[in-house]
């Protein structure tokens, strides 16, 4: 068994998903998208009218999360897992602006982040396993075997994601993709409970100027560096 956990953290929009799904074909991995969890727990709180006025009534989410049940598919055609909300194919609705404005403030409650990172950390038991979010290697996987940091400065990021969305359809200016992308930042960073921030043992990647051709081949050196230093 040469499989190990690779845990890559960092802001919003540094490319973190797309080197992560590809890294986990390579390896034959299973690629978890932390970000979807937590898109899913905001989308369920806002069918149920739990934002209102731009407000969230944390209360009532929390009162209602065991009625949230999260699971994920493998897509052939595209290549990854897609995430479902009991039962329910959700992948695209929970890409939206509104979703991303509401999803920092719902992953600040700390009952949402217990039971997402419960979730979390059986799925990766088998090892075999590439995660993506914001605290996949200091809270989900700190024994992680590789853990990696991607970051970007937020105008590249603010770019990348701004393209995405306007080729996905959604109608939207630069300038609200960017102030999205710079609250959540502020948002993830600084809220008490599994803050974004780089694992000690973590390898910082600047992307800004990288393919990402060449970010999946440094991270595969990587991996097989992780691979050989274990003590098992
Ligand atoms: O990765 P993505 O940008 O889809 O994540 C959406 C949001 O979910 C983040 O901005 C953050 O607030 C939250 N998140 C988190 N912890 C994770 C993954 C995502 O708090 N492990």
């Amino acid at each position: 068994m040469d499989k190990i956990v690779i845990a890559i953290d960092g802001y919003s929009s540094t490319g973190k998903s797309t080197i992560a799904k590809r890294l986990a074909n390579q390896l034959n991995y299973i690629y978890v998208d932390t970000g979807a969890m937590y898109r899913a727990v905001t989308y369920f709180a806002l069918k149920n009218n739990f934002i209102n006025n731009k407000k969230l009534d944390s209360k009532a989410l929390v009162k209602s999360l065991d009625e949230i049940h999260i699971s994920f598919q493998f897509n052939d055609k595209l290549g990854f897992a897609e995430v479902y909300l009991n039962n329910e194919n959700i992948e695209s609705d929970i890409r939206t602006l509104e979703v991303s404005s509401f999803v920092s403030p719902v992953a600040t409650l700390s009952e949402v982040r217990r039971k997402l990172v419960e979730q979390q950390q059986l799925m990766g038991e088998g090892k075999g396993i590439v995660m993506d979010g914001r605290d996949i290697g200091t809270v989900v996987f700190p024994d992680a075997e590789l853990k990696i940091f991607m970051t970007a400065s937020a105008e590249t990021r603010a770019k990348r994601r701004f393209k995405e969305l306007l080729e996905r359809g959604h109608n939207l200016s630069y300038d609200e993709v960017l102030e999205n992308v710079t609250t959540r930042d502020r948002i993830d960073s600084t809220r008490k409970d599994s803050p974004l921030l780089k694992a000690d043992d973590a390898i910082e990647i600047d992307n800004s100027d990288l393919t990402i051709e060449e970010q999946v081949e440094t991270i595969l050196i990587l991996v097989e560096k992780a691979i050989k230093k274990r003590p098992y």
